[in-house]
């Protein structure tokens, strides 16, 4: 099995190298919205998209031209990719099967970031040494940048693919994507476990194990929107303004760490514990959809769903399902999902379906035949049988080979 993993490291850039590093991703985020804005108008005049090959020579006249000469100071790779991965996200969003959302421009100091495609002109120093001999930080080697300081926080496993430069939170950090050929892993368990992802616990196990929810959007909630009133006060771009909105910027990202984190620690020990987890395809995305309805279907329950659809963003289920993927997959697990209807209804004992058997958000009760039991440990078994019934198939365009979807 080929094993890819990434691993993220705080970068030490000296203020020249930060300098230089700022340039570069103003470089990327400015092809970016120059070959979105050409894109555009060929799409105006009905003269479809330019190639990937059209798009580089354009960058190859502006790199060489007097008015975008400046592109030509920071590494060239990087703005290539920048081209490459619009060229991917304009055939995605006009794919009919399943279309992604138009490409839209980048605003400065919002997901700021660079890749290297090219594993060759990287090179990483870990046990660097200066004129006497002492070991020095780690440091890794950046085209057009320079050796620069990285903490090393954990193994770099592989061999090196790609590598990405991105700043944020008011730090610049490395992420190296990597790869190694293992021997196909066989997972030490035997057990499959059905998971029902809800609001009032993040999840629960078929054996009625229960992750709490992440709390910690909501927790901060109310201190984003104190912050956030005091920026509406301030003179719009002004030093104040320009420091209370990197205030608000930090703990958005701070929100994010925490909740990442803890989608990781529940990924991982149900990864390890089980070889088999069924979990419900849910749509999330139209989930966490307008609540509002459309004009001639005005939305019912505004206010629940805008609060059950902060849950829902708060969980992070779209990213529990991804991790779960690919951690199975690294233990040798398989993670199965299943058509999520009526997984709360049905009575695992009589097998009738009825709205009415979940009285309250924790418990079930059997109109028929008087069964009862924890309304999310009920769900949780319902998928878990589902899954080990239905038919499956490998996804192959979920980008993970573990992962297995149910067959309608
Ligand atoms: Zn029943």
């Amino acid at each position: 099995m080929m094993l890819r993993k990434a691993v993220r490291y705080r970068l030490e850039p000296l203020p020249e190298q930060e300098h230089l590093l700022s340039r570069a991703v103003g470089c990327v985020r400015f092809v970016w919205n120059r070959a979105l804005a050409v894109q555009k108008s060929y799409l105006d005049h009905q003269c479809g998209i330019l190639s990937y090959v059209d798009m580089a020579k354009c960058l190859t006249t502006w790199r060489n031209g007097e008015s975008f000469g400046f592109l030509s100071e920071s590494p060239v790779h990087p703005q290539q990719w920048a081209l490459k991965f619009l060229d991917r996200a304009l055939k995605d969003a006009f794919d009919k099967s399943n279309p992604k959302r138009f490409p839209v421009f980048k605003k400065k100091g919002l997901h700021d970031s660079m890749r290297y495609p090219d594993p060759e002109q990287i090179k990483i120093d870990l046990r660097p040494q200066d004129a006497d001999g002492r070991t020095q930080f780690p440091k890794i080697f950046l085209p057009r940048i320079g050796w620069v300081k990285f903490r090393k926080s954990c193994v770099i496993g592989g061999e090196i693919r790609n590598v990405t430069v991105s700043h944020s939170g008011g730090h610049w950090h490395v992420a190296i994507q990597t790869e190694k050929e293992v021997p196909d892993p066989v997972h030490p368990s035997t057990t499959a476990v059905g998971g029902d992802r809800g609001v009032a616990n993040l999840l629960t196990l078929s054996d009625g194990t229960m992750f709490l929810p992440v709390t910690t959007y909501r927790d901060l909630q109310k201190r984003l929107a104190k912050e956030q009133k005091r920026l509406a006060h301030k003179v719009k771009f002004s030093a104040n303004w320009k420091q209370q909105k990197a205030k608000i910027t930090r703990l958005h990202q701070r929100i994010a760490e925490i909740r990442k984190t803890v989608l990781h620690q529940v990924s991982a020990a149900i990864s390890k514990n089980h070889a088999v987890v069924v979990l419900e395809d849910l749509k999330v995305r139209n989930m966490t959809g307008s609540a509002r309805g459309t004009a001639e279907e005005s939305g019912r329950n505004i206010r629940q769903k805008a609060g059950l659809n902060k849950s829902i963003l708060d969980q992070g289920w779209g990213m529990l399902k991804r991790m779960m993927g690919y951690k199975l997959q690294w233990t040798g697990g398989m993670l199965l999902l299943v058509d999520p209807a009526y997984t709360s209804q049905i009575c695992p004992v009589c097998g009738v379906v009825d709205a009415g058997n979940r009285q309250t958000q924790a418990e079930f009760h059997c109109l028929h035949c008087g069964h009862e039991a924890h309304a999310d440990v009920n769900a949780a078994q319902n998928i878990l049988a589902r899954g080990l019934t239905t038919s499956y198939e490998v996804a192959s365009t979920a980008g993970h080979a573990g992962v297995v979807c149910f067959a309608a």
